[in-house]
């Protein structure tokens, strides 16, 4: 794979999560405490606005949030990183990655990334490095 293949496969990633959270039922996602009146303690539970409104009919399936983990920590931590949360942060990578594209100086042969404070750095530089962790975790580079 060359380093503009590389770029191109981690932006189809970074384009595919952002679709998933496109498509997310949008709002907040809270922790609600359920361990009161249950017998699997600790219980820790994540759920949206969805969850909490269910339709007139009780026979009527709905689609909510309810995530359940031992941990409160975790719930928190899920909590915070609702669909908001990952549309942002989906959108800043893919700005990130297009100011950062890789191109092969014509002078060495050597494939670098501009926009570093006027320097051209090795590809990959830093912070594709840093959005390939995230993006291609389990994929060969
Ligand atoms: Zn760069």
């Amino acid at each position: 794979m060359t380093p503009i293949e590389e770029w191109e496969a981690l932006r189809e990633a970074v384009e595919g999560m952002l679709k998933i959270a496109e498509a997310a039922t949008p709002g907040e996602w809270f922790v609600s405490n359920a361990n009161e009146g249950t017998e699997y303690l600790p219980l820790w539970t994540v759920i949206n606005d969805a969850y909490l409104t269910p339709p007139g009919d009780d026979d009527e399936p709905w689609l909510a949030i309810e995530l359940h983990t031992g941990f409160s920590e975790d719930t928190e931590y899920v909590a915070a990183h609702d669909p908001s949360w990952a549309l942002s942060a989906h959108r800043e990578a893919l700005e990130r990655l297009n100011r950062h594209v890789p191109y092969q100086s014509f002078l060495t042969g050597e494939w670098v990334c501009p926009n570093h404070r006027k320097l051209d750095l090795p590809w990959p530089c830093p912070e594709v490095s840093g959005l390939r962790s995230v993006y291609m975790k389990g994929e060969q580079t």
